[in-house]
């Protein structure tokens, strides 16, 4: 029994230029990546001008069932990110990332996600055009471009800004709106090369996953569902938070695999030896 067939073409929701990454591992299998133009800020924007609807893997299904839509093809394909404070350590950035391939025929999803705990995503307050120098520095302007606004919440005065004299002057018409003009860091992935080189890498995996058939049925994209906690302490047994095992799967015929970690856990991490 073959590989059940992956299609020749798949369509993907972008505006931002993602298919210079999203494309080439997928032609290794044979696929070629067609890009909707599709309006994907209308999908929610990290500008926060737009709100997200939902999730991530909910307002990335919308804009691969709307890109499939737009090309007529059978399957979409979108990637969705999410930046802010890192969860344990909240003054350090962190990001997340999501690639999903969605089957319009099937229903068949699957999921690529990652994280990122030393994203390009920063924000400084300045109150003139010179104080901005240390942070353009830091963020790799203008390879990573800037949006300015004259307060947390308020519409940009400007996005995707590039050049020095167009962002001195939008920090001087946030500076006369409030006093101050706050930077941040555009993550739109062709103005952001650290989120864009993120995508690739997701790319990479989720063409890895096409490449893994189902041992049940067959459907293409067996892998990684999620971590299981529960890894025994090596003193006297009780479940820890550590990872016990992967459990692997098909999204299509519900096949589940668990991979046992090796070993036990250390005490430090047994909630009964070290609590
Ligand atoms: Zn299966
Ligand atoms: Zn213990």
């Amino acid at each position: 029994m073959g590989q059940r067939r992956l299609p020749d073409r798949v369509a993907l929701g972008t505006m931002h230029g993602k298919e210079t990454v999203i494309a080439p591992p997928l032609s290794g299998l044979g696929i070629a990546v067609v890009r909707a133009d599709l309006d994907t800020d209308r999908f929610g924007t990290f500008a926060g001008d737009v709100p997200r609807a939902g999730d991530m893997r909910a307002a990335a299904r919308a804009k691969a069932l709307a890109a499939a839509s737009l090309t007529g093809l059978g399957v979409g394909l979108a990637s969705e990110g999410a930046y802010g404070p890192h969860p344990t350590t909240p003054f350090l950035p962190f990001g997340r990332e999501l690639l999903l391939w969605h089957d319009t025929q099937s229903g068949h999803e699957i999921i690529e996600t990652l994280t990122d705990s030393q994203p390009n995503f920063e924000h400084e307050t300045v109150q003139d055009p010179a104080a901005a120098d240390g942070f353009l520095r830091r963020i790799g302007f203008p390879g990573t471009a800037v949006i300015v606004q004259s307060a947390a919440g308020a519409a940009p005065i400007a996005k995707g800004v590039t050049g020095r004299d167009a962002l001195d002057g939008a920090i001087r018409a946030a500076q006369q709106a409030s006093g101050t003009a706050l930077l941040q860091t555009d993550m739109r992935a062709h103005l952001n090369p650290r989120r864009m080189a993120m995508i690739g890498d997701l790319a990479l995996r989720l063409a890895k996953r096409l490449a893994t058939p189902c041992p049940a049925c067959n459907a293409p994209g067996f892998g990684h569902l999620r971590s299981l906690p529960g890894l025994p302490c090596g003193d006297c047994g009780t479940e820890t938070g550590l990872i016990a095992a992967d459990l692997q799967g098909c999204t299509l015929c519900g096949h589940e695999t668990r991979i046992p970690s090796k070993g036990s856990a250390d005490p430090a991490h047994c909630p009964r030896c070290n609590p």
